[in-house]
Protein backbone atom coordinates (compact mmCIF):
# COMPACT_ATOMS: atom_id res chain seq x y z
CA UNK A 1 0.00 0.00 0.00
CA UNK A 2 1.85 3.50 -1.19
CA UNK A 3 -0.12 6.28 0.09
CA UNK A 4 2.81 8.25 -1.01
CA UNK A 5 1.22 9.52 -4.33
CA UNK A 6 -1.58 11.48 -2.34
CA UNK A 7 1.20 13.71 -0.63
CA UNK A 8 2.61 16.98 -1.61
CA UNK A 9 6.13 16.35 -0.11
CA UNK A 10 7.58 19.84 -0.79
CA UNK A 11 4.92 21.30 2.05
CA UNK A 12 6.38 19.11 4.61
CA UNK A 13 7.03 18.92 7.30
CA UNK A 14 3.16 20.02 8.47
CA UNK A 15 2.54 22.87 10.87
CA UNK A 16 0.63 20.43 13.50
CA UNK A 17 1.73 20.11 16.85
CA UNK A 18 3.60 16.94 18.15
CA UNK A 19 0.69 14.51 19.22
CA UNK A 20 -2.28 16.42 17.34
CA UNK A 21 -4.32 13.81 16.33
CA UNK A 22 -5.14 15.64 12.82
CA UNK A 23 -2.00 13.58 11.23
CA UNK A 24 -3.45 10.55 12.51
CA UNK A 25 -6.78 11.78 10.20
CA UNK A 26 -5.02 12.53 7.11
CA UNK A 27 -3.39 9.09 7.25
CA UNK A 28 -6.68 6.66 7.74
CA UNK A 29 -8.11 9.31 5.04
CA UNK A 30 -5.36 8.28 2.46
CA UNK A 31 -5.63 4.61 3.38
CA UNK A 32 -9.30 4.96 2.66
CA UNK A 33 -8.52 6.53 -0.58
CA UNK A 34 -6.04 4.12 -1.53
CA UNK A 35 -8.06 1.23 0.04
CA UNK A 36 -10.98 2.10 -2.45
CA UNK A 37 -8.37 2.52 -5.21
CA UNK A 38 -9.43 6.31 -6.29
CA UNK A 39 -7.26 8.37 -8.95
CA UNK A 40 -6.10 11.58 -7.08
CA UNK A 41 -6.90 13.38 -10.09
CA UNK A 42 -10.64 12.80 -9.33
CA UNK A 43 -10.65 13.63 -5.94
CA UNK A 44 -11.28 17.62 -4.67
CA UNK A 45 -10.64 18.18 -1.48
CA UNK A 46 -12.09 21.75 -0.17
CA UNK A 47 -11.51 23.37 3.76
CA UNK A 48 -12.54 26.37 5.60
CA UNK A 49 -9.50 27.76 8.12
CA UNK A 50 -8.30 26.17 11.12
CA UNK A 51 -5.70 23.60 12.08
CA UNK A 52 -7.60 20.60 10.53
CA UNK A 53 -8.17 22.44 7.62
CA UNK A 54 -4.32 22.69 6.69
CA UNK A 55 -5.01 19.24 5.55
CA UNK A 56 -5.59 20.52 2.05
CA UNK A 57 -1.88 21.76 1.77
CA UNK A 58 -0.45 18.39 2.20
CA UNK A 59 -2.42 16.23 -0.21
CA UNK A 60 -1.69 15.98 -3.78
CA UNK A 61 -5.73 16.46 -5.00
CA UNK A 62 -7.21 19.16 -6.34
CA UNK A 63 -7.63 21.77 -3.51
CA UNK A 64 -9.58 24.55 -2.22
CA UNK A 65 -8.15 26.46 1.10
CA UNK A 66 -11.12 28.72 1.21
CA UNK A 67 -13.14 31.06 4.06
CA UNK A 68 -13.63 29.98 7.61
CA UNK A 69 -16.96 28.40 7.86
CA UNK A 70 -17.58 28.59 4.19
CA UNK A 71 -16.34 24.84 2.81
CA UNK A 72 -19.34 23.37 2.21
CA UNK A 73 -20.55 26.14 0.05
CA UNK A 74 -17.43 26.46 -2.10
CA UNK A 75 -17.64 22.60 -2.49
CA UNK A 76 -21.51 22.33 -2.91
CA UNK A 77 -20.57 24.80 -6.11
CA UNK A 78 -17.77 22.63 -7.43
CA UNK A 79 -20.13 18.97 -6.72
CA UNK A 80 -22.79 21.03 -9.22
CA UNK A 81 -20.51 22.08 -11.96
CA UNK A 82 -18.66 18.41 -11.59
CA UNK A 83 -20.78 15.93 -10.36
CA UNK A 84 -18.74 12.92 -11.47
CA UNK A 85 -15.69 14.13 -8.80
CA UNK A 86 -15.28 13.06 -5.26
CA UNK A 87 -15.52 15.96 -2.68
CA UNK A 88 -14.02 15.79 0.40
CA UNK A 89 -14.69 18.42 3.14
CA UNK A 90 -11.91 18.22 6.45
CA UNK A 91 -13.39 20.76 8.52
CA UNK A 92 -12.35 21.46 12.51
CA UNK A 93 -15.41 21.89 14.95
CA UNK A 94 -15.55 25.52 15.05
CA UNK A 95 -15.14 25.55 11.38
CA UNK A 96 -18.26 22.98 11.02
CA UNK A 97 -20.58 23.61 13.69
CA UNK A 98 -20.19 28.04 14.62
CA UNK A 99 -19.59 30.27 11.54
CA UNK A 100 -20.03 27.14 9.51
CA UNK A 101 -23.53 25.69 11.13
CA UNK A 102 -25.24 26.63 8.59
CA UNK A 103 -23.77 25.27 5.63
CA UNK A 104 -23.75 22.01 7.42
CA UNK A 105 -27.06 21.37 8.03
CA UNK A 106 -28.24 22.69 4.23
CA UNK A 107 -25.79 20.51 2.90
CA UNK A 108 -27.05 17.80 5.01
CA UNK A 109 -30.78 18.58 4.35
CA UNK A 110 -29.69 18.28 0.52
CA UNK A 111 -28.19 15.45 0.94
CA UNK A 112 -25.41 16.33 -2.15
CA UNK A 113 -22.42 13.56 -2.50
CA UNK A 114 -19.76 15.01 -0.41
CA UNK A 115 -17.90 13.64 2.48
CA UNK A 116 -17.54 16.22 5.36
CA UNK A 117 -15.01 14.76 8.13
CA UNK A 118 -15.78 17.07 11.40
CA UNK A 119 -12.30 16.72 13.23
CA UNK A 120 -13.37 17.19 16.76
CA UNK A 121 -10.65 18.87 18.94
CA UNK A 122 -13.50 20.54 20.89
CA UNK A 123 -11.30 23.87 20.92
CA UNK A 124 -10.05 26.49 18.43
CA UNK A 125 -6.56 25.61 18.15
CA UNK A 126 -5.10 27.74 15.27
CA UNK A 127 -6.31 31.02 16.90
CA UNK A 128 -5.33 30.25 20.61
CA UNK A 129 -7.64 27.91 22.18
CA UNK A 130 -10.65 29.47 22.65
CA UNK A 131 -13.66 27.41 22.91
CA UNK A 132 -15.97 26.09 20.42
CA UNK A 133 -19.48 24.60 20.15
CA UNK A 134 -18.30 21.63 20.68
CA UNK A 135 -16.18 22.24 24.13
CA UNK A 136 -18.66 21.18 25.93
CA UNK A 137 -19.93 22.65 29.86
CA UNK A 138 -17.51 22.97 32.42
CA UNK A 139 -14.42 22.75 29.80
CA UNK A 140 -11.81 25.41 30.32
CA UNK A 141 -10.49 27.47 27.26
CA UNK A 142 -8.60 30.46 26.93
CA UNK A 143 -11.78 32.42 26.62
CA UNK A 144 -13.76 30.70 29.31
CA UNK A 145 -11.05 30.30 32.32
CA UNK A 146 -13.55 30.03 34.79
CA UNK A 147 -15.42 26.86 32.90
CA UNK A 148 -17.57 27.23 29.62
CA UNK A 149 -21.23 27.55 30.00
CA UNK A 150 -22.22 26.98 26.72
CA UNK A 151 -23.95 23.30 25.96
CA UNK A 152 -22.18 21.28 23.26
CA UNK A 153 -23.43 20.19 20.02
CA UNK A 154 -24.03 16.56 19.67
CA UNK A 155 -22.78 16.43 15.63
CA UNK A 156 -24.10 13.12 14.84
CA UNK A 157 -27.48 13.92 16.02
CA UNK A 158 -27.48 17.37 14.64
CA UNK A 159 -26.41 15.34 11.41
CA UNK A 160 -28.74 12.84 11.50
CA UNK A 161 -31.89 15.39 12.05
CA UNK A 162 -30.77 17.50 9.39
CA UNK A 163 -30.73 14.98 6.64
CA UNK A 164 -27.02 13.39 6.50
CA UNK A 165 -27.84 9.74 4.61
CA UNK A 166 -24.66 8.69 6.37
CA UNK A 167 -23.73 9.76 9.92
CA UNK A 168 -20.80 8.09 11.68
CA UNK A 169 -18.13 8.48 14.33
CA UNK A 170 -14.65 7.22 15.29
CA UNK A 171 -11.45 8.46 16.92
CA UNK A 172 -7.76 8.78 16.30
CA UNK A 173 -7.30 5.86 18.50
CA UNK A 174 -9.39 3.64 16.66
CA UNK A 175 -7.08 3.68 13.31
CA UNK A 176 -8.23 0.75 11.30
CA UNK A 177 -12.16 1.70 12.33
CA UNK A 178 -11.06 4.89 11.11
CA UNK A 179 -10.19 3.73 7.56
CA UNK A 180 -12.97 1.51 7.26
CA UNK A 181 -15.69 3.63 8.46
CA UNK A 182 -14.25 6.49 6.20
CA UNK A 183 -14.37 4.12 3.12
CA UNK A 184 -17.79 3.79 3.59
CA UNK A 185 -18.60 7.41 3.64
CA UNK A 186 -16.64 8.12 0.66
CA UNK A 187 -18.68 5.81 -1.20
CA UNK A 188 -21.46 6.32 -0.19
CA UNK A 189 -23.78 8.69 -2.58
CA UNK A 190 -25.01 11.28 -0.82
CA UNK A 191 -23.93 13.67 1.89
CA UNK A 192 -21.89 11.74 4.76
CA UNK A 193 -20.65 12.69 7.77
CA UNK A 194 -17.86 11.34 9.73
CA UNK A 195 -17.27 13.21 13.14
CA UNK A 196 -13.76 11.90 13.99
CA UNK A 197 -12.52 12.47 17.94
CA UNK A 198 -8.92 14.33 17.41
CA UNK A 199 -6.89 15.19 20.02
CA UNK A 200 -5.63 18.89 20.84
CA UNK A 201 -3.14 18.47 23.60
CA UNK A 202 -1.77 21.76 23.21
CA UNK A 203 -4.67 23.82 24.20
CA UNK A 204 -7.19 21.47 25.10
CA UNK A 205 -5.53 19.03 26.56
CA UNK A 206 -3.69 20.70 28.54
CA UNK A 207 -5.89 23.37 29.23
CA UNK A 208 -8.29 20.41 30.73
CA UNK A 209 -5.68 18.53 32.40
CA UNK A 210 -5.82 15.81 30.27
CA UNK A 211 -2.25 14.81 30.17
CA UNK A 212 -0.56 14.23 26.67
CA UNK A 213 -1.63 12.71 23.97
CA UNK A 214 -0.98 9.45 24.57
CA UNK A 215 -3.53 10.24 27.76
CA UNK A 216 -5.52 11.64 25.79
CA UNK A 217 -6.14 9.02 22.88
CA UNK A 218 -6.63 6.40 25.65
CA UNK A 219 -9.55 8.19 26.92
CA UNK A 220 -11.04 7.71 23.75
CA UNK A 221 -10.30 4.06 24.22
CA UNK A 222 -12.00 4.09 27.32
CA UNK A 223 -14.13 6.76 27.02
CA UNK A 224 -15.73 5.30 23.60
CA UNK A 225 -18.32 1.96 22.98
CA UNK A 226 -19.17 0.57 19.64
CA UNK A 227 -23.07 1.48 19.18
CA UNK A 228 -25.25 -0.24 21.03
CA UNK A 229 -22.84 -2.03 23.01
CA UNK A 230 -23.91 -3.78 26.78
CA UNK A 231 -20.87 -1.65 27.83
CA UNK A 232 -23.30 1.86 27.06
CA UNK A 233 -26.17 0.51 28.48
CA UNK A 234 -24.41 0.26 31.91
CA UNK A 235 -22.26 3.34 31.78
CA UNK A 236 -24.58 6.19 29.47
CA UNK A 237 -21.53 8.34 29.46
CA UNK A 238 -19.51 6.71 27.07
CA UNK A 239 -19.68 7.95 23.66
CA UNK A 240 -21.09 5.82 21.10
CA UNK A 241 -18.91 4.58 18.05
CA UNK A 242 -19.34 3.43 14.55
CA UNK A 243 -22.32 3.99 12.11
CA UNK A 244 -25.62 5.64 13.25
CA UNK A 245 -27.17 6.20 9.78
CA UNK A 246 -26.18 4.11 5.93
CA UNK A 247 -29.88 4.65 4.01
CA UNK A 248 -30.37 5.78 0.27
CA UNK A 249 -32.11 8.56 -0.45
CA UNK A 250 -32.27 11.10 -3.87
CA UNK A 251 -29.18 12.96 -4.24
CA UNK A 252 -28.93 16.96 -4.86
CA UNK A 253 -27.10 16.76 -8.14
CA UNK A 254 -28.91 13.59 -9.77
CA UNK A 255 -32.22 15.61 -9.13
CA UNK A 256 -30.82 19.06 -10.10
CA UNK A 257 -29.95 17.11 -13.26
CA UNK A 258 -33.34 15.87 -14.13
CA UNK A 259 -34.47 19.57 -13.50
CA UNK A 260 -32.19 20.65 -16.19
CA UNK A 261 -33.26 17.64 -18.75
CA UNK A 262 -36.80 18.83 -18.87
CA UNK A 263 -35.96 22.51 -18.93
CA UNK A 264 -34.45 21.45 -21.91
CA UNK A 265 -36.91 19.60 -23.37
CA UNK A 266 -39.49 22.24 -22.33
CA UNK A 267 -37.36 24.79 -24.47
CA UNK A 268 -36.84 22.07 -27.37
CA UNK A 269 -40.39 22.11 -27.69
CA UNK A 270 -41.34 25.42 -27.59
S1 LIG B 1 -3.12 23.65 18.28
FE1 LIG B 1 -4.10 21.68 18.70
S2 LIG B 1 -5.30 21.19 16.83
FE2 LIG B 1 -3.80 22.78 16.32
S3 LIG B 1 -2.01 21.67 15.54
FE3 LIG B 1 -1.66 22.02 17.73
S4 LIG B 1 -2.46 20.16 18.72
FE4 LIG B 1 -3.28 20.20 16.65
Amino acid sequence: MSIKKYIRSRFFPHIWCPGCGHGTVLNGLLRALDGLGINKNSVVMVSGIGCSSRISGYVDFHTLHTLHGRALAFATGVKLSRPELKLIVPMGDGDALAIGGNHFIHAARRNIDITAIVMNNRVYGMTGGQYSPLSGEGTLSTTAPLGNIDQMFDVAALAQAAGASFVARTTSYHVKELSKVLMKAISHKGFSVVEVLSQCPTYFGRKNKQGDAVSMMEGYKSGTTPIGSKAKQENPDLIERGIFVERQSPEYCEEYAKIMDKAQKKKAKA
